[in-house]
């Protein structure tokens, strides 16, 4: 029993299974230091938390809840929040391993977490969701700070939960400190540009992918599963580039229509009813046939495992846009490649999101704001870098997309590691 828990500690679960293999995989390729390996396959810290709240009935429910902190040791950690019923130790064990390759991929001198409740947003009221970020806050108080780890939003949280965190935090220290969160609204100290950032990085990674296929983005198509913060802004994007987007989806399904969808009129009817094929823009379609329709670009930007051993074959894309962390499973990634599929993984493809949570950050610590088209225009030179450094990567090793990105982002983590040496 013993030696069973210490092979397969509580965090092992299926995502984290996933997340250790693409790591295995450019660890071998690197010919990484054992020791290091050893460090790097767990997380340096997990929290768990009881989260009691008061419900609008009266009634107390306790939500579970997490922070887990993979590494620090290019900087301090950065990783968002996720309210989802799913979420568990171990996915949000994964996301904070994710979110360490992914800062040391692009640049930042910031380590990976993540945190997380086990709820269900879509069923509770503004003031309980309140109730619960600020009890989750002052939970999770120990290991958070602007030097230490800065949560920002994922899935099921946004702006507002952002402000609250932030809000319980000062009111915890004394002062306002607006650099313990990102993804803040601008009035309080968010970064202009933040909501569309991860949304408008996965289409600036596109753009390059479509020069070397020679897709001319004008006249292209994409899919895009997921309808929240990072589907719809790359939709809205492509729309605007001229590119039809000829399926969407949430979690009520999707909607189909092969002469384009009409991106803005679909948001405003999203906002009002959740069925997507109800808006009358076109016709019905459910996730797992999105996933196989024809198009130069397909991009899951909804959960992880989207894309697996069962469905893969029947992918017809040319590139994969992964705006979802986590999307396609390492025996989905071994199909792809075989297909000829140019996959842009999670870790390069959604950075947009946490280099403009940085440059928020920055921001933040500075207390001097920056403009929009600087902005825009840093976020695309950091992101064009990051791809032409994988790419080369890819051509000298003579690896897969994932592979070598990984292998970027672990090597700089490593490299930190054995010149920081061992404590004590
Ligand atoms: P969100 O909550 O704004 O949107 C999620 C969307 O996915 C919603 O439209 C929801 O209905 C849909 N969805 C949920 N379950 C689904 C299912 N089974 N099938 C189809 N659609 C489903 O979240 P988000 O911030 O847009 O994040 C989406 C993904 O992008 C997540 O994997 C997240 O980790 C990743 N990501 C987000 C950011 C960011 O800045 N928001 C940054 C990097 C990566």
């Amino acid at each position: 029993m013993e030696k069973e828990r210490r092979e397969k500690p509580e965090f092992h679960t299926p995502v984290y299974e996933m997340a250790l293999r693409q790591f295995d995989i450019a660890a071998a390729r690197l010919n990484l230091d054992p020791n290091v390996a050893q460090r790097l396959r767990s997380p340096k810290r997990a929290l768990i938390v009881s989260v009691p709240i008061r419900m609008d009935d009266g009634s107390i429910r306790v939500f579970e809840g997490y922070r887990v902190q993979h590494t620090m040791v290019l900087g301090p950690a950065k990783g968002g929040t996720r309210y989802h019923p799913d979420v568990n130790l171990g996915e949000v064990s994964a996301l904070a391993m994710w979110m360490s390759w992914k800062c040391a991929l692009i640049g930042l001198p910031l380590g990976g977490s993540k945190g997380g409740i086990r709820c269900n947003p879509k069923e509770m009221s503004r003031g309980e969701l309140q109730r619960l970020t600020r009890r989750y806050t002052t939970e999770i108080f120990p290991l958070i700070g602007p030097e230490r780890d800065i949560p920002g939003p994922d899935v099921g949280t946004d702006g507002q939960t952002m402000s609250w965190l932030m809000d319980t935090y000062s009111m915890q220290v004394g002062y306002t400190v607006p650099g313990i969160a990102t993804g803040k609204p601008v009035n309080i100290g968010g970064s202009l540009g933040r909501i569309e950032a991860t949304g408008r990085g996965v289409v600036y990674t596109a753009i390059e992918a479509a020069k070397r296929l020679n897709i001319d983005l004008s006249s292209s198509t994409a899919v895009i599963q997921g309808f929240g913060n990072v589907g719809y802004v790359a939709a809205k994007i492509l729309h605007e580039m001229g590119c039809k987007v000829i399926a969407v989806s949430n979690s009520g399904g999707g909607v189909y229509n092969e002469n384009g969808l009409d991106i803005s009129r679909l948001y405003e009817f999203s906002k009002e009813n959740p069925i997507l094929s109800e808006s009358k823009l076109g016709g019905e379609i459910t996730n797992k046939e999105l996933l196989e329709l024809k198009c130069d670009i397909l991009i899951p930007a909804a959960l992880s495992a989207q894309i697996h051993e069962n469905n893969a074959k029947n992918v017809k894309c040319k590139i994969l846009a992964e705006g979802a962390n986590g999307p396609t499973t390492p025996e989905a990634d071994k199909i792809l490649s075989e297909k000829g599929v140019f996959i842009i993984p999670d870790i390069l493809a959604n950075s947009g999101g946490v280099t403009v949570s940085y440059f928020e950050w920055v921001q933040d610590l500075q207390n001097f704001f920056w403009k929009e088209k600087e902005i825009n225009e840093k976020l695309r030179d950091i992101l064009v870098s990051a791809f032409e450094s994988v790419m080369t990567l890819v051509k000298r090793e003579k690896v897969d997309h994932r592979t070598a990105a990984l292998m970027m982002g672990i090597k700089k983590i490593t490299d930190a590691m054995l010149v920081r040496g061992l404590y004590p």
